[in-house]
């Protein structure tokens, strides 16, 4: 079996942030930005090259530094100075790279994780400091997994570790695939057993709700810290909520397609040259959900040894599932093929060729005309747990 490697980060909130660590911060900001600017003097791209002219100089300057801040502040020095030399190629930064945030990157040296003790023992310029964490239900599925690097991140929330997570896991060969057509408004499953289930997600009423709430807030308060407090306080709500539907979505949709091992999605990274989304989803935030709704199927599906398959995208609504020809729209969301009278609902269609299309990558081939005729069997599935936000707020 195939093993893949699955990465995922979690935030874990201090409790406190103990004057070591507040310390740290402008600290490890001067040592980034120094070497920054001996990257950018001297063309440095390479990590082993700026540390080995810089580590004597700063191991003196600063004696009291665990020495492994200095091997991730180069690390994070190249990274920065290599975006600035791309962004510069294309004309589009001025100046000299300046590092100004309140981050630390750290590795497995820095920090050690104990997640039933709910803290993390770190690194600082007074030694081990063991700094307690606020636990999230989430936080104990990571358990068995492997702790990789991480950043101290310092919000006006409060300070944050950010862990990066990974596992190994074993993807199984598929028997067949799911097609999974996602919408603004519904989510499309094609089932190999001939079925289709489709999912209200009631994701474009979630979307208005708040987007009103905001041009309300706009209308009402003179642009100001109160206002805008108010706008990030509704926009997180926001964010959360879709959060929380993604998961329950990619959870039904890794039910539903775990006993024929295979889920089929579209590939969306060339997004630009289809025409069926650039009329249709209406800017780059659909995009992006699009993306973190599909990343989430993706990793509950492979922690399953489900298999995904990314398949191209165009034209995955419009032409014949049966025989390949062109359909034109007969009715609301209606769907008909000229040349042999196939007609079915556009999601339908849309998760049935996207399945095709990964039976067809997997070198598996359906003839057309084994298949059953899908019309109108189609099972609708509402859900209720988006539907609680009328009454907030
Ligand atoms: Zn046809």
């Amino acid at each position: 079996m195939p093993s893949e490697t699955i990465k995922l980060t979690a935030k874990f909130k201090l409790k406190e942030s103990p004057d070591g660590l507040n310390d740290l911060f402008p600290l490890y900001r001067e040592i980034v930005n120094f070497l920054i600017t001996h990257a950018y003097e001297n063309n440095i791209t390479s990590f082993y090259r700026l540390k080995k002219e810089t580590y004597k100089e700063l191991r003196g300057k600063y004696p009291q530094l665990p020495s492994h801040y200095l091997y991730t502040a180069c690390q994070m020095a190249t990274s920065i100075y290599k975006s600035y030399r791309k962004r510069k190629r294309k004309g589009k930064a001025n100046g000299k790279p300046v590092f100004k945030k309140e981050v630390i990157m750290l590795d497995d040296h820095l920090f050690k994780l104990d997640l039933e003790k709910r803290i993390i023992k770190l690194s600082t310029l007074k030694g081990r400091v063991e700094l307690e964490f606020y636990s999230a239900r989430y936080h104990e599925k990571f358990k068995d997994w492997k702790v990789g690097q991480a950043w101290l991140v310092k919000t006006p929330e409060g300070v944050f570790i950010n862990v990066v997570f990974s596992r190994e896991v074993e993807v199984r060969e598929p028997k067949t695939f799911v097609g999974v057509d996602l919408n603004e408004n519904n989510v499309t499953l094609s089932l190999p057993n001939g079925g289709f289930v489709q999912i209200i997600t009631q994701e474009r009423e979630i979307r208005t709700c708040y987007y009103v709430k905001r041009w309300r807030i706009q209308k009402k308060l003179r642009a100001g810290r109160k206002r805008k407090a108010l706008l990030e306080k509704y926009g997180e709500r926001e964010r959360n909520r879709l959060n929380d539907l993604y998961h329950k979505l990619a959870n039904k949709i890794v039910e539903l397609a775990e006993k024929y091992g295979g889920i089929a999605l579209e590939d969306l990274t060339e997004i630009r040259d289809s025409i069926r989304y650039s009329a249709e989803m209406n800017g780059r935030l659909h995009r992006w959900s699009f993306r973190k709704l599909q990343s989430i199927i993706e990793y509950k599906a492979k922690l399953k040894g489900i298999n995904v398959v990314f398949v191209n995208p165009a034209h995955t609504s419009s032409l014949c599932p049966v025989c390949g020809g062109k359909l034109s729209p007969n009715g609301h969301r209606v769907m008909k093929c000229s040349n042999c009278g196939f007609e079915a609902d556009r999601d339908v269609v849309g998760s049935w060729n996207i399945s095709l299309r990964a039976l067809k990558m997997w070198g598996v081939t359906v003839p057309p005309e084994s298949q059953p005729m899908k019309t109108g069997g189609w099972k609708v599935i509402r859900y209720d747990c988006f539907t609680r936000s009328k009454s907030s707020g």
